[in-house]
């Protein structure tokens, strides 16, 4: 491990590889903030956006984690799972 100070608090802080002023480093709570969320924290889906569609095989309504643009079939999860 290397020492670094971190860009953003300027704690001093460890990074597994050798700080070369290329690009900023960040002490683990900062890193960890700057990540982008992904799930966690109870918050459900996050601000992941869901559309409103129609499953191609049993034309149930349904919601699918991107725009349906008719090009190709959306599923419900039921057919989605089973990929027909
Ligand atoms: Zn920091
Ligand atoms: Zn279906």
């Amino acid at each position: 491990m290397f020492d670094a100070t971190c860009a953003e608090c300027g704690a001093e802080t460890k990074v597994p590889f050798e700080p070369r002023g290329d690009r900023p480093v960040y002490c683990d709570k900062c890193y960890r903030e700057k990540r982008p969320q992904r799930g966690g924290g109870g918050g459900g889906y996050g601000d992941r956006q869901m559309f409103d569609a129609v499953c191609a095989t049993c034309g149930e309504a349904t919601q699918v984690p991107f725009e349906p643009r008719g090009d190709r079939p959306v599923y419900c999860r039921e057919h989605f799972k089973r990929g027909e």
